[in-house]
């Protein structure tokens, strides 16, 4: 339970760690450890020097000693008092120790006196014996060992003894202790400075980010006009620009809802305003005739009607604009589905003595919505019917090749003026308001019809010219792929 707790406190941690975190160690890291690595360096090879200059004057030191004991033939001499003497003043000098062996491996002299008559049979000595100086460190003891032969006073090439030397270094790591701890405190203050430096840096450094922040907590507050534009860094630029996009978009979306329902509010008053005109006059007037009384509540029930069909066309609208799941998708034989929808239709068309011919140029079947598709069709033949000219024809083909089925409308209409081809489908839209009122359209068919075709995958052209008549192309896949 306890573990589940951290565990989430740690993914909530981790996912919304601040910036400030990872530059801020990067920069510690950076300013860190090269100070750190570099002055580790530099102690040890100060204290590596500090030994090798120390080995090498111990040993010149030796090596003058080697050359007296030689000059005065200590070896051979009964009085050695005054030779070891000296070796005990240079011993202490260099706290280590001085032992003389002689040709017989005898220690003939232990600056110590702990090891006089003893016999010295190390690997050095033997190899000094035979001409060889040795020199080496023990680390891991801290001291240093060295063998210097002393020659024979008659014949120089003769190794007549051996100087083994022993010094500690214990002096010379305490000393590089005291820098050591020196170091520390320098370490230490210069980390102090470098989080100083780092917590500025990061500040300066996250600064455009906090400045983007603020102007987006001030969008959020309402100004969407402010201009959230960082181009500092170039990813605060592309981040503030991406934003800046999808707040247009954002802002697009917003004015469009806003102008739908002011659309809506007003389409649905016009009749209800005609409706209260007529009541109110109606109502004005004394001792009305039955026929004029009837010829009012004509034009209420007209204008009921009206409202209705809004009120139908904006709710299939809106299911549509839900989700394209709702779509009903099962093979529909097309040349049945075209044909059912004219024959609902051609009373309209006779009314209008509009002329209504089929055209199929073969026989289609395709996977689609039949109930939505049919009220595009509707739409697009009713429109057909409506804005065209007495004794008009309307003709509808259907067609199809390998992938697609193409369903084209034409008319001998009134035609579309090219100006406003572009948004003869927006919610709403009429080119003369007079003649949509008087055929009673809601001004929201071709939307409906826009949005089933692009619910099927589909394209819908329009190519018309005023005066000249319409026609609406239908483009959708045979195969309905989601
Ligand atoms: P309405 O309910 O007004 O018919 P639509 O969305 O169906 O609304 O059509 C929008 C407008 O497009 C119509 O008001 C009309 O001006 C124009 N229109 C549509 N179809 C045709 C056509 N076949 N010929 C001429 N104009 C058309």
């Amino acid at each position: 339970m306890e573990f589940e707790k951290e565990k989430s406190w740690f993914r909530r941690w981790n996912r919304c760690v601040s910036l400030r975190v990872p530059v801020g160690i990067l920069l510690l890291l950076f300013g860190l450890i090269p100070m750190i690595l570099g002055i580790q360096t530099v102690l040890a090879s100060y204290r590596q020097v500090q030994i090798e200059s120390r080995m090498t004057e111990v040993q010149n030191q030796c090596q003058i000693l080697s050359s007296k004991m030689t000059r005065t033939g200590y070896l051979q001499s009964e009085d050695r008092n005054s030779m070891n003497s000296e070796l005990e003043i240079t011993a202490d000098m260099f706290h280590g120790r001085i032992a003389v062996v002689d040709q017989d491996f005898r220690i003939v002299s232990d600056t110590f006196h702990i090891a006089e008559n003893r016999l010295n049979v190390a690997e050095e000595v033997l190899r000094c014996f035979r001409g060889e100086s040795t020199s080496s460190y023990n680390r891991d003891k801290h001291y240093f060992a060295q063998t210097i032969p002393v020659y024979d006073g008659t014949d120089a090439q003769k190794v007549a003894g051996v100087l083994v030397v022993t010094s500690s270094t214990e002096p010379i790591l305490n000393l590089g202790e005291a820098v050591e701890s020196k170091a520390f405190l320098f370490q230490i203050i210069v980390l102090l400075v470098v989080l100083l430096l780092a917590s500025f840096a990061v500040t300066l450094l996250l600064k455009p980010f906090r400045e983007f922040q603020d102007r987006l907590d001030h969008v959020a507050e309402g100004f969407l006009d402010t201009d959230i534009r960082a181009g500092t860094y170039r990813e605060t630029r592309d981040i503030s620009e991406a934003v800046d996009r999808t707040l247009s978009k954002l802002k697009e979306v917003d004015q469009s809802r806003q102008e739908f329902v002011s659309n809506v509010s007003h389409e649905l008053k016009t009749p209800i305003t005609s409706i209260r005109v007529l009541a109110d006059s109606l109502m004005g007037m004394e001792d009305v005739p039955v026929e004029l009384y009837r010829e009012f509540m004509e034009d209420i029930s007209d204008e009921i009607d009206r409202e209705s069909k809004i009120i139908d066309d904006l709710l299939a609208l809106v299911k549509m604009d839900k989700s394209e799941a709702e779509l009903n998708i099962a093979q529909v034989d097309l040349n049945k589905l075209v044909e059912q929808t004219l024959k609902r239709l051609r009373p309209i068309a006779n009314k209008r003595k509009v002329e209504l011919i089929f055209e199929s140029i073969r026989d289609v079947t395709a996977d689609v919505d039949e109930m939505k598709l049919s009220l595009a069709i509707s739409n697009l033949v009713e429109n057909a019917i409506k804005y065209n000219i007495e004794e008009g024809w309307v003709r509808v083909t259907l067609d199809a090749d390998h992938k697609f089925f193409y369903l084209k409308v034409a008319d001998s209409g009134i035609g579309i003026p090219e100006e406003v081809q572009d948004r003869i489908f927006d919610r709403f839209y009429r080119v003369d308001k007079a003649r949509s009122r008087e055929t009673g359209g809601s001004g929201l068919g071709l939307a409906i019809t826009r949005n089933v075709v692009l619910m099927h995958k589909g394209a819908i052209k329009l190519n018309s010219k005023e005066g000249e008549g319409s026609t609406f192309t239908v483009r959708i896949p045979l195969k309905y792929i989601a």
